[in-house]
C-alpha cells in the first residue's frame, strides 16, 4: 500500500486542531474545578449555620437533666438507638450554648451514668437553680403513627411555667418539628399529679419531650437538627430568664 505523505498545510491543520482540543480540555477542567469547590463550600455553609447566642442579663443558674442513663436506656428507637443517648447528646449541646450565653449550668449527669430520680431533683435544689429542664424523648406502641414535641409542666400551671414551655416550643417550631403537641400539665394519667422531677424540684421546672423514637420522621428530624434544636432551647431559656428573673 502506498503511503501518502502529509503536506505542510495538512500538518499545520492537524497542529491547530490538537491545540484547539487541548485548550478546550483545559477550560473544561478549570470550569469543573470551580464548580466542585463551589459545591463543597455550599454544602459546608448549609451544615454549619451561624448560630447566635442570646446573652444573659443577670447571674442565672440552670439545671439541665438528661433523662435516663446507664442501665436505664429509656425509650428505644426504631433504628435501635436509645433515648438516654439522645437526651445526653442534646443536654451537652444545650449546656455548651448556655455557657456561651453567660449562664451557669448544673448537669444531673454528663456521661452515661445512672442517676436516681431523687438525686436529680436534689442536685437541682442544692444548686439553687432558677430553672430545671429535663430532656426526654417519647414513644408509643404504634409505629410511625404519632409524632411531635411536647412540654410537661407542674399541675399548678403557673404563668411562668407556661411562658418557658411556650417559648421553647415556639423556637423549636422555627427550626422545624413534625408537630407541636403543646404544653401539658400534670402527668399522662392525671392533671393533678406530677412527674417526680417536676414534683420534687423547688424552682420552675419542665420536661421537654423531643419527639417520638417510634416515629422515623422524628428520629430523622432530631439527628438532622440536633445543633439547631439545642440553640433554640438555650436561647428560649435565656429569653425567659431575662424576662422573668429580674
Ligand atoms: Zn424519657
Amino acid at each position: 500500500m502506498a503511503k501518502k505523505k502529509m503536506t505542510a498545510k495538512q500538518m499545520q491543520s492537524l497542529i491547530h486542531f490538537l491545540i484547539f482540543i487541548n485548550a478546550t480540555l483545559i477550560v473544561a477542567i478549570i470550569v469543573l474545578a470551580v464548580l466542585l469547590v463551589k459545591a463543597r463550600h455550599g454544602g459546608k455553609n448549609k451544615g454549619k449555620e451561624a448560630f447566635s447566642y442570646t446573652q444573659a442579663s443577670g447571674d442565672y443558674i440552670v439545671c439541665i437533666d438528661a433523662g435516663h442513663g446507664g442501665d436505664d436506656v429509656g425509650a428505644e428507637g426504631l433504628d435501635g438507638s436509645y433515648e438516654k443517648d439522645d437526651n445526653l447528646r442534646l443536654a451537652l449541646l444545650v449546656e455548651k450554648n448556655l455557657k456561651k450565653s453567660g449562664v451557669t449550668v448544673v448537669m444531673t449527669r454528663s456521661d452515661d451514668s445512672s442517676t436516681e430520680l431523687s438525686s436529680r431533683s436534689q442536685i437541682a435544689n442544692d444548686s439553687g437553680a432558677d430553672l430545671f429542664v429535663s430532656l426526654h424523648r417519647n414513644s408509643t406502641e404504634s409505629i410511625n403513627e404519632v409524632n411531635g414535641v411536647e412540654v410537661w409542666i407542674h399541675s399548678s400551671g403557673s404563668d411562668r411555667s407556661y411562658a418557658i414551655a411556650n417559648e421553647i416550643l415556639s423556637k423549636l417550631e422555627n427550626v422545624g418539628v413534625s408537630q407541636n403537641r403543646g404544653v401539658r400539665i400534670g402527668t399522662q394519667e392525671s392533671g393533678d399529679s406530677n412527674y417526680a422531677v417536676i414534683r420534687e424540684t423547688e424552682m420552675t421546672s419542665l420536661i421537654l419531650e423531643m419527639g417520638f423514637m417510634t416515629s422515623q420522621t422524628d428520629l430523622d428530624l432530631f439527628n438532622e437538627n440536633l445543633e439547631a434544636y439545642a440553640n433554640a432551647i438555650s436561647n428560649a431559656i435565656v429569653n425567659w430568664l431575662n424576662q422573668n428573673q429580674n
